[in-house]
């Protein structure tokens, strides 16, 4: 049976995909609000590992015809690494048509566009990218090892080697006293960076990573509760009157208050008057204990 390296995370639209472990971790495991991948030492797994495991994979369900590779940042792997192994799910998996990873912004940056044409040549072809903010100080503050322009141009990049972009932003990610700038800086980078699928997710501490978050601050950070939560979900969507191209949007993932999902910026009145039902109470919130991660 294929065995993995615990813990395993994955895009909850990944699910009932094949998984296969190409690197171990996060390459960069610095963002100062992510716990996952803490107890991970960043590796990448040997060629002949991961080999291994396509086989094992391909012998329990032949039929994959999606494979995410895991963990954190699997783009950080060199090309010519990444090619082999692309070529490997191909030649074991005949009904395979998607592969997917989770991107750092910095590591897209890094591949060159010959590159990131390459990999989706062979397959490559859907990026998990967490923009979380388009406000650079609030980025700086959180150690997101990222600015909107290098986002911008690493998302045109992907664009252009014809990859899909999923990202997520993390709502409730500045607190009481940012989130306009947060907001209003995403909406300023989401009408320039062309992506596919864009969720929200409101923001949520483990108790591990708690003090480092806030520390980051320079004045005590105040938590946004859930209606200004969904006040900034509002001034985010209301915002968002063009994109370079159809976005497919969801705020269904757990952390989520209120789940919402539609087609931007076409669905834009829609969604507003769902939060804005939500807002009046007429539409109702995700209690608590089915909230998380
Ligand atoms: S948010 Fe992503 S890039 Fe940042 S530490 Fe977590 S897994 Fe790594």
């Amino acid at each position: 049976m294929l065995k993995y390296h615990m813990p395993l995370y994955r895009p909850p639209s990944e699910g009932e995909n094949l998984i296969i472990q190409a690197t171990l971790g996060c390459s960069f495991n610095r963002c100062t609000f992510c716990s996952m991948y803490h107890e991970k030492t960043y590796t990448e797994r040997s060629i002949d590992d991961v080999l291994l495991d396509i086989d094992q994979g391909a012998s329990e369900w032949s039929n994959a015809s999606r494979v995410f590779l895991a963990d954190g940042d699997a783009l950080a792997l060199p090309t010519d690494h990444l090619i082999k192994i692309l070529d490997h799910l191909a030649l074991r998996l005949p009904k395979l048509t998607r592969v997917s990873c989770y991107a750092l912004p910095a590591n897209l940056l890094k591949k060159s566009l010959a590159e990131l044409t390459l990999l989706q040549e062979h397959k490559l072809n859907l990026l998990y990218y967490g923009i979380e903010s388009g406000h650079a100080p609030l980025l700086k503050t959180i150690h997101k090892g990222a600015t909107p322009w290098g986002m911008e141009e690493g998302l045109l990049k992907a664009e252009q080697a014809k990859m899909k972009i999923s990202a997520t932003v993390v709502l409730g990610l500045a607190g009481q006293d940012g989130w306009k700038e947060h907001i209003d800086g995403t909406v300023e980078l989401l009408k320039k960076a062309p992506i596919n699928y864009l969720s929200t997710l409101q923001l949520f501490l483990d108790d591990s990573v708690r003090p480092q978050f806030l520390a980051g601050f320079k004045s005590a950070f105040k938590f946004q509760d859930d209606w200004a939560i969904l006040t900034e979900q509002y001034r985010l969507i209301e915002n968002l009157t063009t994109l370079p191209k159809r976005v497919i949007f969801r705020s269904n993932h757990a952390s989520n208050a209120l789940a919402l999902a539609g087609n931007l910026p076409k669905d834009r009145q829609r969604l507003l008057s769902e939060i804005k039902a939500a807002q009046e109470g007429t539409k109702s919130l995700r209690p608590d204990f089915l909230r998380g991660l």
